[in-house]
């Protein structure tokens, strides 16, 4: 069987609408839609975190022609904007939170959070702080990576089970500590993992950004050839 009907793309969203300039990546609405249009025009799978989960849990093969789609850090347009068009397309996500941001300027608020997670949005945690995990201090991470998930628990009313790396860092102490906390899988970024296979400590993902209103872009990155070229230029 092909290696290619092992690939599945995890999209990992930062911010849909206009950008703020401030090197956060951003998708302006309408790339956003027409990305979501692609996606329903050639009939992709769109996988949740939990089928993504049952699949590794089961050993199993992705489903053909599946993706996945993520978003980093609860901006507050993945509320105002990503999830009614993922909802009109019916398209499953989730969106990784972090507890001190919840609410600030430009973050989605825990009442918007709640809404969302209530109503399908798979609600996961990206830590208490947005730090760089391997060079938290020990005593340190239990905060990010414990306490965080037990308030976005309380407050959201459901287990949280999936963490994203902020900035794609962990290191095998952290992902032990993730491990301990009773999370399911965690997502990393595009970064070239030396683990061949699957690692659902490290699930990596493809970073969307404006460069891909290009939409041979954006389908080189779906079909895995983008990974490839990534390997092929920079072998790990
Ligand atoms: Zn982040």
């Amino acid at each position: 069987m092909s290696r290619w009907r092992y690939y599945l793309p995890i999209l990992g969203y930062h911010r849909v609408g206009s950008s703020k300039g401030d090197h956060v990546p951003t998708v302006s609405e309408e790339s956003f839609e027409r990305q979501l249009a692609f996606l329903a025009r050639e009939q992709y799978r769109v996988l949740s975190a939990e089928e993504l989960a049952t699949c590794i849990d089961q050993g199993a093969p992705w489903p053909r022609r599946s993706v996945a789609i993520t978003f980093d850090d609860g901006y507050e347009e993945t509320y105002t904007i990503a999830w009614p068009r993922l909802k009109r397309f019916g398209f499953p996500a989730t969106v990784f939170i972090t507890p001190s941001e919840v609410g600030l300027q430009g973050f989605a608020t825990w009442s918007q959070v709640c809404e969302m997670g209530q109503d399908g949005m798979v609600i996961g945690c990206h830590t208490m702080h947005h730090s760089y995990l391997p060079t938290v201090p020990r005593e340190r991470l239990q905060e990010e990576v414990v306490e965080s998930k037990r308030i976005i628990e309380q407050q959201v009313g459901q287990p949280i089970r999936f963490i994203s790396y902020p900035v794609g860092g962990f290191s095998s102490h952290v992902q032990a500590a993730i491990r301990a906390a009773g999370y399911g899988a965690a997502f990393t970024t595009n970064r070239l993992s030396p683990v061949r296979g699957i690692d659902r400590f490290a699930l990596r993902r493809i970073k969307v950004t404006d460069r891909d209103r290009n939409p041979w872009l954006f389908r080189a990155k779906l079909s895995g050839y983008y990974d490839l070229f990534r390997q092929l230029k920079d072998p790990s």
